[in-house]
C-alpha cells in the first residue's frame, strides 16, 4: 500500500504528535527545529512562494550545503506544488548554469557563502529571483519568507503524475542527467524501506553528513529520517574529526555513509579518541562496499560498554528514488532467513522486481551467474528530463530500469553488486572489477586508500589494471610490494599491472571515487 499523499504530507504526517521533539539539529551550533516548527515553517514557506508567483510545476533550484533549513526549503517548495532541483554544493558557476537552464529553474535558493557562484551562474542562466536563506543585501531571506503573512495555499497534487524533485545523477559515467521523480516515487520508497529497519521510535538521532543535494541524502536521510520521527543532525561536509565529535556529543544512533567514510572509520587513528558508544547502525550506499571493510569497522567499534555497531548496506541510484535493495536490520530478515552476509546489498525491497540479464545473450542469467541488474517497481523514475534517448536506453517499455550495474543473487535472494558494467576492466577476455581490487588493497595496513582503473596499453591493446595508492602515515611501501600483496590474494588475470602513489583519492561529496579524474591523470 503506497499512501496517496504528497511528499510533504507524508513526511509531516506525524509532526503534530511529536511537535516538541527535535526534527533538525545543527551538528556544529546545536540550533534546533522541532517537528512542530518544521510543519509550521513548511506551510509558511509554501505560502510565501505562492505569493511570489510560484505555481504548480515550476522548478526551484536549491544550492546549499546541509543546514537545518534545507529540509524546510525542500518541503516548502514541494508543498507549493513546485519541483526542487538540488544543485551540487561543489559546482562551478558554469555547472550551476547548466543545471539552471536544463531544469528550467524559475527561482534559485542559496546561502550567502555560495552567493558569488550563484550570481555568476544566473548571469548566463537568468532566474526570476535569488533567495538567500541566511540573508544578503538586496535579496529576500528565509526569515522574510517564513514571517510573511501570505495566505496559506492548498495545491492539488497528483502524487503519481506530479514531479516533486529533479535531482541530477552524479555524472560518474557522463554528463549528469536530470531525473524526473514523482511524489509517489519518493513516498513509495520511504514506505518500502520501513519494514527492514529496526527503528527505536522516538529515540533515533541520525547524522546527516552526506549531502542533501544527492538523492541518497535527499530521501534516505532527510525524508526517511523526518517521516520516521528521528532527529536529523546536520553537518555541512565530511570532516572526520567533526563527524566523530558530533556523533559523540549529539549521541547519534544512526549514520548513513558511503564507503570512504567506512575506510576512515576502519583505519584512521582519530577514531579511538571519541566515544561512539551511542552509535548502533551504520548504513553504507552509493558505491561498492567490501565485506572485509564492513567487518573491520564493526570490530574496531566493538569496545567498552557499547554493544557495538552493525554495518548494513543499501543499493540504489538516482533513477530508483533511490533504493531497490537493502540489508534488513537484525530481527527484520524474511521469515526463516539468518543474518544477511556483509558485503551483500540484501534483498530487493517489497514490491520490487529484479532480473539479472546476461549481456552476451540478452536473456536472464543462469542461477548464480552475474548479469546486469534490471529493476521494476513504484520507485522507478518517470524518465530523464529533456533526454528521450537516454530514457529509452535506460527504461524499457515494460517498465524495467536497466541499472548498468553487474550483480549476482544467492539462493536466498540476497544480491551482491559487483561493479558498474562501464567500469569493468577488460583484460585478456576477463572482466575485472576495480571494486574487488580496491577491497584487497585496503586490507593492507600500509595502504590508507586506493582506487583502481583500467588503462589502455597501446602495445597489447589490453586494458591494464592500474592502482592509485595512498600510503598510510609513516609507510614507505613500494610499488612492487603493493603488486606482490595483491598478487598473493588474487587470480593471475586480476594482477595489478601499474601503481602510482598519490596524496588522496579524488571522491565526490556523495562518496564516489571520481574515476574520470584518475583516467584523465593516467
Ligand atoms: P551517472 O549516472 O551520472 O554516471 P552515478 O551513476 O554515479 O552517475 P548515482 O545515481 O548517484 O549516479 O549513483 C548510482 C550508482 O551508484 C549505481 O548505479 C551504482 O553504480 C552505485 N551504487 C550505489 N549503491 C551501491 C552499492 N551499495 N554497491 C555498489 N554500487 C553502488
Ligand atoms: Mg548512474
Amino acid at each position: 500500500e503506497i499512501p496517496e499523499l504528497s511528499v510533504p504530507q507524508f513526511v509531516l504526517a506525524g509532526a503534530a504528535e511529536r511537535a516538541d521533539r527535535p526534527a533538525l539539529v545543527d551538528g556544529l551550533s546545536g540550533e534546533t527545529i522541532t517537528h512542530g516548527e518544521l510543519a509550521f515553517y513548511v506551510e509558511r514557506m509554501a505560502a510565501a512562494l505562492a505569493a511570489r508567483g510560484v505555481v504548480k510545476g515550476d522548478v526551484v533550484a536549491v544550492f546549499s550545503p546541509n543546514t537545518i533549513w534545507y529540509p524546510v526549503v525542500f518541503h516548502g517548495i514541494a508543498a507549493a506544488g513546485a519541483v526542487i532541483s538540488p544543485i551540487n554544493a561543489l559546482y562551478t558557476p558554469e555547472e550551476i548554469a547548466f543545471q539552471l537552464k536544463d531544469s528550467g529553474a524559475k527561482l534559485l535558493v542559496t546561502v550567502s557563502p555560495f552567493l558569488d557562484r550563484a550570481l555568476a551562474a544566473v548571469q548566463s542562466a537568468p532566474v526570476d529571483e535569488v533567495i538567500v536563506m541566511d540573508g544578503a543585501e538586496g535579496h529576500a531571506s528565509l526569515r522574510d519568507l517564513l514571517t510573511s503573512d501570505a495566505p496559506a495555499v492548498q495545491v492539488d497534487i497528483d502524487p503519481a503524475e506530479d514531479l516533486v524533485t529533479l535531482p541530477y545523477s552524479s555524472g560518474t559515467t557522463g554528463l549528469p542527467k536530470g531525473v524526473m521523480l514523482t511524489h509517489r516515487n519518493l513516498v513509495a520508497n520511504v514506505a518500502q524501506c520501513r519494514p527492514l529497519f529496526d527503528l527505536h521510535e522516538g529515540d533515533e538521532r541520525v547524522i546527516a553528513v552526506l549531502p542533501f543535494f544527492h538523492i541518497y541524502g535527499l530521501t534516505v536521510l532527510m525524508n526517511q529520517g523526518l517521516a520516521w520521527g528521528c532527529s536529523v543532525v546536520t553537518l555541512p561536509r565530511f570532516d572526520l574529526e567533526q563527524f566523530l565529535r558530533t556523533i559523540q556529543d549529539q549521541r547519534v544512533t544512526r549514520a548513513y555513509v558511503a564507503p570512504p567514510i567506512l575506510v576512515a572509520l576502519a583505519k584512521h587513528p582519530l577514531v579511538d579518541s571519541f566515544d561512539l558508544s551511542s552509535l548502533r547502525t551504520i548504513t553504507s550506499g552509493a558505491a561498492p562496499l567490501d565485506e572485509s571493510l564492513a567487518h573491520a569497522v564493526e570490530t574496531r567499534l566493538r569496545r567498552g560498554a557499547s554493544d557495538g555497531v552493525a554495518v548494513s548496506q543499501g543499493y540504489g541510484m538516482t533513477e530508483l528514488s533511490p533504493v531497490s535493495h537493502t540489508t534488513p536490520e537484525a530481527g527484520h530478515e524474511p521469515a526463516g532467513a539468518g543474518p544477511t552476509p556483509k558485503g551483500t546489498v540484501g534483498y530487493a525491497l517489497p514490491n520490487t522486481e529484479c532480473r539479472l540479464i546476461d549481456p552476451a545473450t540478452g536473456e536472464d542469467a543462469a542461477p548464480g551467474e552475474r548479469g546486469e541488474l534490471w529493476v521494476r517497481g513504484p520507485q522507478v523514475m518517470k524518465g530523464y528530463l529533456n533526454n528521450a534517448q537516454a530514457t529509452a536506453e535506460t527504461l524499457d517499455a515494460e517498465g524495467w530500469l536497466h541499472t548498468g550495474d553487474v550483480a549476482v543473487v544467492d539462493d536466498e535472494g540476497r544480491y551482491t553488486v559487483v561493479d558498474r558494467v562501464k567500469e569493468l576492466i577488460k583484460y585478456k577476455g576477463y572482466q575485472v572489477a576495480p571494486a574487488e581490487l580496491e577491497a584487497v588493497l585496503l586490507g593492507n595496513p600500509e595502504i590508507a586508500d586506493a582506487a583502481v582503473i583500467g588503462v589502455q596499453d597501446a602495445e597489447s591493446g589490453e586494458e591494464l589494471p592500474k592502482a592509485f595508492v595512498v600510503r598510510a602515515p609513516g609507510s614507505q611501501i613500494t610499488a612492487e610490494a603493493v603488486q606482490a600483496y595483491a598478487a598473493e590474494r588474487l587470480a593471475p588475470h586480476k594482477k595489478i599491472r601499474l601503481v602510482e602513489f598519490i596524496e588522496q583519492v579524488p571522491k565526490s561529496m556523495a562518496g564516489k571515487i571520481l574515476r574520470k579524474d584518475l583516467k584523465n591523470r593516467a
